[in-house]
């Protein structure tokens, strides 16, 4: 089964989908994820991204299709998948409903994570990622017990350029521009859709999350 993390940058999709894998056997796809593990090996795929990231601008939709669709070579038709960051606007929904026809999987679920832009400046502001591993932190909310070093890994921490304030207030736009429509499309979508208040304590948030997924897997069985 597949399940689409929907919501704006900062509203815990990544914090939410790694405590999901940790727990059950599936994988994780932040498309956000890939982009950055391409520049930081400076592919061509990278380089291309590059600048469209540290405007806070979405990458083409071609170019973003064409790295799921080599991904999702890599994974078994059977494991399950959960997208986060992805898709972003109504061309890369349409094209992954195709992709994932042809590929004999389906959308179980859509999880929206809402939360306030007041909240999202707070998180992201205070966001630190470990590139090696791919933790989250947060200096306000839940900091490392060594600062800028990864609890699970010791990596050294980074707070993201595009986290910053003048590039978070271009990500939002983009997100209520290009993504924000995507709840419509998937109300009128096959696949349920589950709205979760997620400026909450991330146990909360994920109390909320395990409920939508394990309704859609029992949709499924
Ligand atoms: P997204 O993947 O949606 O961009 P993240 O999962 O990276 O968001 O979370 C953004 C920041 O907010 C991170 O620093 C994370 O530690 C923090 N965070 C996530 N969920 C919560 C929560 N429920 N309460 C407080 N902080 C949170
Ligand atoms: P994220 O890690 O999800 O916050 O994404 C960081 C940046 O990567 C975004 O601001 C975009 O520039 C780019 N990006 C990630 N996923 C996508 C996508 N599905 N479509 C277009 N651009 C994306």
């Amino acid at each position: 089964m597949v399940v689409v993390l929907l919501g704006p940058p900062g509203a815990g999709k990544g914090t939410q989908a790694l405590r999901m894998i940790d727990e059950r056997s599936a994988v994780h796809v932040s498309t956000g994820d890939l982009l950055r593990a391409a520049r930081r090996k400076g592919t061509e795929l990278g380089r291309l991204a590059q600048g469209y990231m540290d405007r806070g601008e979405l990458v083409p939709d071609s170019v973003i299709l064409d790295l799921v669709k080599a991904h999702l070579e890599t994974i078994d038709a059977e494991t399950d998948v959960f997208f986060d960051g992805f898709p972003r606007t109504t061309d890369q929904a349409t094209s992954l409903d195709g992709v994932l026809k042809d590929t004999g999987r389906a959308i179980g679920t859509v999880v929206l994570f809402d939360v306030p832009d007041d909240t999202l400046l707070k998180r992201l502001s205070g966001r630190r990622s470990c590139p090696d591993c791919g933790s989250v932190y947060n200096t306000f909310f839940s900091p490392t017990a060594v600062e800028h070093v990864c609890d699970r890994c010791g990596g050294a921490l980074v707070h993201r350029k595009d986290d910053e304030p003048e590039t978070v207030a271009r990500r939002l736009q983009v997100y209520q521009a290009e993504t924000a429509p995507l709840i419509d499309f998937y109300q009128a979508h096959p696949a349920s859709v589950t709205r979760i208040a997620a400026d909450r304590d991330v146990g909360d948030v994920y109390a909320d999350f395990c409920d939508a997924v394990d309704a859609a897997f029992r949709d499924v069985s």
